[in-house]
C-alpha cells in the first residue's frame, strides 16, 4: 500500500511511519531522514541541502524529487511505501503522481495527522534522536532509560540542529504557506482521512490502522 502522512513538523509522522513500518513491512522514505544522513556523510547533496534546512526552508524541489524517485525505484518500496515529510508542496505533490502514474501505480491512503501549534513546539523542542540508530524520543513524552542514552542500541542522543526556536518558527511558517495546502489537493481522490494526532502514540496508530486495514480490505 502506498502511504503519504501530512502533518506539520512535530505531528508524529516520523514516530507513526516507524510503527506503520514494523507493522507491515513497507519502507519509511522520510527526506528529512535522508538529507540528515547525506549531511553527515559530508556530501555535496547534504552540504547543499543544509544551508536550506538550518533556517527551515524547503530544499529545492528538484533535489528532492530526485531523491524520492530514487528511493521509490528499488525493490523494498514495490509492496508498498510510506512517505513521511514528502510531498511539501504542490510541485513536489504534482511529481509524485507523475512519477507513479506512469507506472500505473496511486497513492492508497494520505494521513493527515492533526496537531495544535502549541503541541507542536512542545514536540519539537524536546525531541531527541539516537546518533547511531535514529530512534526518536522525546525528553517528557517518551524519555530515555537513562538520560542521553538510546535504549535500543546505547548510542548518543543528540537536539536535531533545526529543532530551535527561530528555525520552528519558519519551518511552521512554510507548512502553513506550502504544505497545509495538500489537504485540498488530496481531498478529491477520497482517500484523505485525518487523524487526531494530539492523542498517545498508541492511539493514534490505532486511528491510523483501522485507515489502513480499510483500504486493505477493499483491495
Ligand atoms: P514529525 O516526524 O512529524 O516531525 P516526530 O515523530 O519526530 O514528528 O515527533 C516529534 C516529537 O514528538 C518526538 O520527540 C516524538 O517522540 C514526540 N511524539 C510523537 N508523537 C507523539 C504523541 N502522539 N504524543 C506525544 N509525543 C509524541
Ligand atoms: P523533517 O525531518 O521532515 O522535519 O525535515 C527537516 C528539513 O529537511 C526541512 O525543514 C527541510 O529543510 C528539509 N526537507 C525535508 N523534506 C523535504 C521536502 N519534501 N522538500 C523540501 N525540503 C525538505
Amino acid at each position: 500500500m502506498n502511504i503519504v502522512l501530512l502533518g506539520p513538523p512535530g505531528a508524529g509522522k516520523g514516530t507513526q511511519a516507524e510503527k506503520l513500518s514494523a507493522r507491515y513491512g513497507w519502507p519509511q522514505i522520510a527526506t528529512g531522514d535522508i538529507l540528515r544522513a547525506a549531511l553527515s556523510e559530508g556530501t555535496g547533496l547534504g552540504l547543499e541541502a543544509k544551508k536550506y534546512m538550518d533556517v527551515g526552508e524547503l530544499v529545492p524541489d528538484e533535489v528532492v524529487e530526485g531523491l524520492v524517485e530514487e528511493r521509490l525505484g528499488r525493490d523494498d518500496a514495490r509492496e508498498g511505501f510510506i512517505l513521511d515529510g514528502f510531498p511539501r508542496n504542490a510541485h513536489q505533490a504534482a511529481a509524485l503522481d507523475g512519477y507513479l502514474s506512469a507506472r500505473g501505480l496511486s497513492i492508497d491512503l494520505v494521513v493527515n495527522i492533526v496537531v495544535e501549534t502549541e503541541v507542536l513546539v512542545r514536540r519539537i523542542a524536546g525531541r531527541r534522536a539516537c546518533r547511531q540508530c535514529g530512534a526518536n524520543y522525546h525528553v517528557d513524552f517518551n524519555p530515555p532509560a537513562e538520560e542521553g542514552l538510546c535504549g535500543q542500541c546505547g548510542g548518543e542522543l543528540y537536539q536535531r540542529e533545526d529543532d530551535n526556536e527561530e528555525t520552528v518558527g519558519n519551518r511552521l511558517d512554510v507548512y502553513l504557506g506550502h504544505t497545509e495546502p495538500l489537504i485540498e489537493y488530496y481531498r478529491p481522490c477520497g482517500c484523505l482521512v485525518s487523524v487526531d494526532g494530539s492523542k498517545s502514540p498508541d492511539e493514534v496508530f490505532e486511528a491510523i490502522t483501522g485507515a489502513v486495514e480499510k483500504v486493505l480490505v477493499r483491495e
